[in-house]
């Protein structure tokens, strides 16, 4: 019976430890949070329950069920609070993986390692917000974070609260921010409806294969309606203002490449503002373990998600952003063939065809929101891009010509970018986009990310360590 590790309890890796069960291997999963269900099933701990948490979620039932039957099964070892700091290799095969058991920074945390047959990879995403002046006010948040706050918590972060950025994502943040009490004042996506067709339209049949998502999005239309929540295309935050906290928003329209339009910026009063721009998949367990990632800059995967490594398969947002079906349908088709299944299996037949479904919702939300790079046109010298070390992109520009289009990594020591607490989680993608505007190909920047191989997310430790923690002799599990 072959020995499972799967990291990550998301909606991927439930549904990779339940296949991986299902075909008789012994499953480890393995999560930082205390409670399953990843971001998508965020929701009050047992401790304090809320009287009816489905409010909150799609599918809660799904997440209810996957978590009973592995709790039940004695054959599924759970470990809550389990940062999984470093993965190694050994001749192209899963080797050791490194974990820190305990509170997140927390003192005396359990070291164990564990050394599987087969490991599967379901980390998710972190959320992506772009900078603009006045990011780093107070009471400017991620959506990532409202949503979290919303349903981990039941926090509403302001009472009047302007949403912004671009993608479906918008949409539930809305509505779990209307459900806590806030006043959303409006729903503002930076493309305009010529990407919105262009991405939804094509090939309208695919579109309705995922009926359940038109019911979701039905949902989000009939919440905008009774709480009169405006939904305007084409508008972008460009500015926060406020003296200890954000007081106001300055919203603009912007063009099909998102520069902004002079002339056409106006003022809203705020008390919070939350801002988001879709995600970008949380590499670094995945690099270290040395798989290979796609154009996209994903982990890339064959057929049967298995990566680069023969053993190591990827599963759910690191793989591609899909949402919570393209997740489950990988994760289960990954912790399948990791416990000795193939894809060819009768059983993984639905699977498989969810799996072609949402991969192809995934690339519709990516045409339709996907970032364009006429952001940088609400930049200012002064504007903050690495929060942590209080980076400027003038100071990245400057660093940028300074070193002599040395490379990021040339940059990243001269000027701090992505060197400090969150170690380039949140500013990372960010300023490797900067740093590729300024390389050869637009103007006489740096080499590009891309060309020197150096990324912010490759990194040998994955999470912030003791050095203690780093000397300790760690329990072989
Ligand atoms: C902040 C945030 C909020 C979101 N909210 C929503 C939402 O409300 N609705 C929606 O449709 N989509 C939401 N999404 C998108 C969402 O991520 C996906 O649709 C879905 O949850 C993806 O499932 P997954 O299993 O791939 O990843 P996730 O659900 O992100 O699960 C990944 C899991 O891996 C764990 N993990 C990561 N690194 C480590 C490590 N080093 N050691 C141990 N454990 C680790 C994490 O704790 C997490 O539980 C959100 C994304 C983010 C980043």
């Amino acid at each position: 019976m072959p020995d499972v590790l799967i990291i990550g309890a998301g909606p991927a890796g439930l549904a990779a430890a339940r296949a991986a069960r299902r075909v008789g291997a012994a499953v480890t999963l393995l999560d930082a949070s205390d409670e399953l269900g990843g971001q998508y099933w965020r929701h009050l701990p047992a401790s304090r329950p809320a009287e009816r948490e489905n409010l909150l979620h799609h599918g809660w039932s799904t997440f209810t069920a996957l978590r009973a039957e592995l709790e039940a099964d004695t054959g599924c070892t759970i470990v809550r609070g389990a940062n999984v700091w470093a993965i190694e290799t050994r001749e192209g095969r899963p080797g050791a993986v490194f974990v820190v058991v305990g509170e997140p920074d927390g003192a005396n945390r359990e070291q164990r390692v564990f050394e599987p047959d087969a490991l599967v990879i379901a980390t998710g995403a972190y959320d992506r917000t772009l900078p603009f002046p006045g990011w780093e006010l107070p009471g400017v948040f991620t959506a990532g974070a409202a949503q979290a706050l919303a349903k981990g918590e039941r926090v509403a972060i302001g009472s009047r609260v302007l949403v912004a950025g671009a993608g479906p994502f918008l949409l539930p943040v809305a509505a779990s921010l209307a459900a806590t009490g806030s006043t959303v004042v409006g729903v503002y996506e930076a493309n305009r409806v010529k990407a919105l067709m262009a991405g939804w339209l094509p090939k309208p049949w695919q579109v309705l294969r995922a009926a359940k998502k038109g019911g979701e999005l039905g949902g989000y239309v009939l919440n905008h309606l009774q709480h009169r929540i405006p939904y305007r295309l084409g508008t972008a935050v460009v500015r926060a203002e406020g003296t200890d906290r954000v007081e106001s928003v300055t919203l603009a329209s912007v063009d099909a490449l998102w520069a902004p339009i002079p002339g056409t910026e106006r003022t809203v009063a705020v008390d919070a503002v939350c801002v988001g721009h879709g995600f970008t998949p949380r590499l670094e367990l995945a690099i270290a373990a040395g798989c290979a990632l796609d154009g996209d800059d994903f982990v890339g995967v064959d057929e049967q998600q298995q990566t680069s490594i023969p053993s190591v398969y990827a599963a759910g947002e690191i793989t591609g952003i899909g949402g919570v079906d393209a997740a489950l349908a990988e994760g289960e088709i990954a912790g399948h063939v990791a416990a000795g299944g193939s894809v060819l299996d009768a059983a993984l037949r639905p699977a498989v065809a969810h799996r072609r479904t949402y991969r192809s919702f995934g690339r519709r939300i990516e045409d339709a929101h996907g970032v364009r790079a006429g952001w940088r046109g609400w930049l200012t010298d002064d504007t903050v891009v690495c929060r942590c070390e209080e980076v400027t992109y003038g100071a990245l520009r400057g660093a940028a010509t300074a070193t002599g289009g040395e490379s990021l990594r040339s940059i990243k020591l001269a000027s701090r970018a992505g060197l400090g607490i969150c170690q380039g989680r949140v500013c990372g993608r960010t300023v490797e986009d900067v740093l590729d505007s300024l390389s050869p190909g637009h103007s006489d920047g740096p080499r590009s990310a891309a060309e020197d191989r150096v990324r912010t997310d490759r990194r040998p430790i994955a999470l912030p360590l003791r050095l203690g923690e780093l000397a300790d002799e760690p329990t072989l599990s």
